[in-house]
Parts: C-alpha cells; structure tokens; sequence
C-alpha cells in the first residue's frame, strides 16, 4: 500500500482507498490526487479482456466448478481461512456467465 502512496503524475501523498465489495478475491484500490486530480486504479488482478471481470476470480470461480466442488462448502473454507475468495453470488454469476459455455464447447468436442 505504500507503494501507491505517492502520485505518480506529481509526486504528492495521497491517501488511496482500497475498493471493497468487488465480491472476489482480487484487491483493487483508487487513488485519487488532490494536488493534480490525477486518478488511477491498480488492481491485483488484470481483467478478462472486454469484461470488468477480474482474472483471478474467474480462476476461482472455475476451479470450484472444475473440481466438482461444491460451491458453499469451498467459499466458506476460504472464509474460515481468512483467505478473499469469490462470493457465491459472484460464483453463480460466472457459472452462467462463462462457464457453462466451457463446457458447452468440451461437450461439442467429446471431451467427458
Ligand atoms: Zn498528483
């Protein structure tokens, strides 16, 4: 966090604010200038090209379904690890989203 900050434009401190309720694992945090108005958004993960979805909580989301987990029991495990993970309704939303088409696509394939 001490890395952000400083401007990156001017140089001045800013306070920057870590963006919660994302619903996911990644760490996203904006930081806004007062000095300049300079504003940017460093993320800890890169979006899915032309999605606001972050990357690695589309991983996440698909080894919980890939593994034939269930979705509950593996977000309440990070949860009692302390580790971010994916919230359900974030899971459910990439399910639908994208990951019934993955597997849409193995089943044209043959792949069981
Ligand atoms: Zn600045």
């Amino acid at each position: 966090m001490k890395l952000l900050c400083r401007c990156v434009n001017c140089g001045a401190e800013i306070s920057p604010e870590l963006r919660s309720g994302s619903g996911g694992a990644a760490v996203v945090v904006e930081c806004l200038c007062a000095v300049c108005s300079h504003s940017f958004v460093w993320r800890s993960s890169d979006l899915v090209a032309g999605t606001q979805v972050n990357h690695i909580d589309l991983v996440m989301s698909a080894a919980i379904l890939f593994s034939g987990s269930q979705a509950a029991q593996a977000i309440r495990m990070f949860d009692i690890m302390n580790v971010p993970a994916v919230t359900r309704a974030t899971f459910y939303r990439h399910q639908l989203k994208y990951l019934h088409k993955v597997y849409s696509c193995y089943g044209c394939i043959g792949f069981s």
